[in-house]
Formats: structure tokens, sequence, C-alpha cells
């Protein structure tokens, strides 16, 4: 038996170890150019993740900005890719500035909350997990991270060769310099207490944040600490477990010794969720 997940674990950990990038094709911006009544120009991030040979784009411009549009393609096709190739889009969020172009992907899987829509017509629900979060491809996760709108999602990216973990956020976060001053996040919020609570999340989780509408930014110390990431049971976030390729289900381990020879997921831990010892990236997995 241990042979055997050993073997299993070998052939996972190729598959695990694809590389994986995050590229801005589209930098956001927002500018505010009047207070009453409050008047603003904006363009969301497009990003684009390639995990293996799993294309990802995370939102898409408004359908009247035909500049971000021109960005956007030349973007892809400086990285020899098109449109068809793209096989999975991510909208953070149902305001237009965030999909106004998915036409572009008529190729693509598109996730929208909890839902997912192929085609012309055919939609199925999404379930996420009790953590809020669903696996979309190896180093790529979904999480839902409501505060903005009731329906936001957040990409969270793993190993990114630099970078570590990457979340691209919608407008969880506007801007870096929204973290430690919200009043502006605040007043766009559906629901600040919630949006807090996530946001939180997210700082404690990642090292990385592509905001919805400003360039990417490293996560800081003081904004940990503003989180509170230190302290006990505040960070919800505990590692990523190894999973047996094409399923739900963590690879099981009997010591550290089974789990040592895979960098990211060294620690042989008990998870609760599966009722059994996994392979996990950090010494605690749900
Ligand atoms: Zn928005």
């Amino acid at each position: 038996m241990m042979f055997a997940i050993l073997i299993l674990s070998s052939a996972i950990f190729i598959t695990i170890r694809s590389q994986v990038t995050v590229t801005s094709l589209v930098e956001g911006r927002l500018v505010q150019i009047a207070s009453f009544p409050p008047i603003s120009t904006f363009q969301a991030s497009v990003t684009l993740v390639q995990d293996g040979t799993n294309i990802i784009l995370i939102d898409t411009p408004t359908a009247t900005d035909t500049a971000a549009m021109t960005q956007m393609l030349n973007g892809m096709q400086q990285r020899n890719l098109s449109p068809a190739q793209v096989n999975m889009v991510v909208v953070t969020h149902g305001h237009p500035d965030h999909f106004g172009q998915d036409g572009s992907f008529a190729a693509a899987t598109h996730y929208y909350n909890n839902f997912i829509y192929i085609g012309a017509s055919q939609f199925t629900p999404l379930t996420f997990d009790s953590m809020g979060s669903v696996q979309l491809t190896p180093n790529v996760q979904l999480w839902q991270t409501p505060g903005h709108t009731p329906q936001d999602v957040s990409v969270i990216v793993r190993n990114v060769p630099s970078r570590g973990t990457v979340a691209v956020v919608g407008d969880l976060f506007l801007h870096a310099s929204g973290v430690m001053n919200p009043q502006m996040w605040e007043s766009f919020a559906w629901n600040i207490q919630t949006g807090k609570q996530n946001r939180n999340k997210v700082i404690c989780a990642v090292d990385y944040i592509v905001p919805g509408h400003g360039p990417i930014f490293q996560v800081t110390t003081e904004m940990k600490n503003m989180a509170a990431c230190s302290i006990s049971g505040n960070n919800p976030i505990s590692g990523q477990m190894m999973m047996y390729p094409g399923s739900n289900m963590a690879l099981q381990c009997f010591s550290n010794a089974n789990c040592a020879s895979f960098a990211d997921y060294a620690n042989c831990v008990r998870s609760t969720r599966m009722n059994h010892n996994v392979c996990c990236s950090t010494t605690s997995c749900p």
C-alpha cells in the first residue's frame, strides 16, 4: 500500500510542478475626477494565468473600451496565444468593467459566482467546498470572497516563480493604496464587514495581490499585522493538500517521510475534512 502511494505520488509531483505564470494584460486604474456627484474614470485589471496547458483569463474589459481590448489581445499575441486557446474565463464579479468582452472567448468555459457557463446556452452549478473554495487546475483555486458585491470570487494561484502565492481579486481590493486606508473601497462596498473578513483572509494567505484597479502589489508585514494574521484562529486559511490526479481525494500519508520528497507538500498532517492524514503545504490542513 505504502509502495503504491509513493509511486503515485511521484507521478503527481510531475503534474503539480508544471510551470505556472501570472501576467497582467491590462493594468487596472481608477481615477476620481469629480466629488459631487462622484465621477470616475476606470479600467479593470485583465490578468492571464497559465498553469501547464490551462490558459485562464480573469476579467475582460468594458464592452466599449476598444483600447483595452486591443491591449488585451496584443498581450496575448505577444505570447503566441489566440482567444480560441483560452479554456477558462473567470469573472470576479458582475460589474460591466470586468466582463464586457467575454464574448471574444466563446470556446472557453466561463465561471461566474457559483455557475459555469459553456457555449451558447449551457450552464451548470459550481460547487464550492465548506471553506468556500474550488480547485480549478493543479495550482489555481477559486475562492468565494464577497464584500464588494455578494457574488465576488478571487483566484488564488500558488507556486508562481519569484512571487509565491498570488491572488487576483477583482474589486475585493481596488488598489494597493486602499489596503491600509479602505474608505474609498468601503464607499463602493455591498457589505463592509463581510468584505473586511475576506480582505483579511486573502491578505493572510498570499504574497502578492492583483487588485481590480491598480498594479500588482506585494503584501507587506504591515498589511499582515493589520489583518491580525499571526493571531491563532484569525487566519482561517490553512495549507493546501496534494490531491490524487483528477480527483477530490487528498494524498494519504503515514509519516512525514511519505511527503518529504514533495517540496511544496512536505508535511504529513491530520485533515478533519478528509478524515485521514494528508500531504499538506503547511503544518495545518482543513
Ligand atoms: Zn466592481
